[in-house]
């Protein structure tokens, strides 16, 4: 559902992304870990377009990306078919939590109030907060918030979603709401793709760990293989920090 071939990104004269080879199978879960400034959140937000490219092979879904932000039209449809969940919520203030997750399926799908009203319930239940639709994200907790973001990316229904560190703003006894949210998703076959320091969570849910250096995939491989038995000397070093 993912393809990367050669692609290379800087800002400036910093080369941040060095030739990614990667693919994502359908149904994959795709854990990236590396150390601070590697290059993780600037690898996942050019799959969705954030980040514009400079030069190398990006199709999702069938839609190509060009370099340097051409092809608009493919931006379009990859930005309908990838949710993608930050580290800060992002959501709405002034809107409730049901508001939040209406918003963008009548905006770009011109999904009907009724069905978009209906899709969020069945959302905020899946998501475990079916009793906090009509307050407003200041009025929830941090883990509340993060598990509506999720709600609200999926009722676009993806057929990809990203993340971002959604667990590193959260306080210790919140992460384990949001991972199994998570958890649940991949359980169901959503394809993943997800930046974190949780490693247990890595160990457990990921089809693939991908390390990244210095804006290199350095190594990847099922997760028993990368934390257990790490062939390249910078993830050995990596891993010792974290583990
Ligand atoms: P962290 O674990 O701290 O989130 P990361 O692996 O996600 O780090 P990136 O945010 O992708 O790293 O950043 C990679 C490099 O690109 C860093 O050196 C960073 O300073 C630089 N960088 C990121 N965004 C920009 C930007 N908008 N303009 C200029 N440089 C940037
Ligand atoms: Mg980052």
């Amino acid at each position: 559902i993912v393809e990367i071939k050669g692609m290379n990104k800087y800002f400036g004269k910093l080369h941040v992304l060095k030739n990614i080879d990667l693919t994502v199978e359908p149904g994959e879960v795709v854990v990236i870990i590396g150390a601070s400034g590697s290059g993780k959140s600037t690898l996942i937000r050019c799959v969705n377009g954030l980040e514009e490219f400079e030069s190398g092979k990006l199709v999702v879904d069938g839609h190509a990306l060009a370099p340097r932000g051409g092809n608009q039209k493919a931006l379009a449809e990859i930005r309908k078919e990838v949710g993608m969940v930050f580290q800060q919520f992002n959501l709405f203030p002034h809107l409730t939590v049901r508001e939040n997750i209406m918003l963008a399926p009548m905006k770009v799908k011109d999904t009907p109030k009724t069905v978009a009203n209906a899709t969020a319930e069945r959302l905020l239940n899946r998501v475990g907060i079916g009793n906090q639709a009509d307050k407003y994200p200041s009025q929830l907790s941090g883990g509340q918030q993060q598990r509506v973001a999720i709600a609200r990316a999926l009722a676009m229904e993806p057929r990809l979603m990203l993340f971002d560190e959604p667990t590193s703003a959260l306080d210790p006894e919140m992460i384990g709401e949001v991972l199994d949210v998570m958890r649940e998703l991949a359980r169901d076959g959503m394809t993943m793709m997800v930046v974190t320091h949780e490693m247990g969570f890595a160990r457990e849910v990921a089809d693939r760990v991908i390390y990244v250096h210095e804006g290199q995939i350095v190594e990847q491989g099922k997760p028993d293989q990368v934390f257990d038995n790490p062939q390249n000397e910078r993830t050995q070093a990596f891993l010792s920090r974290v583990l």
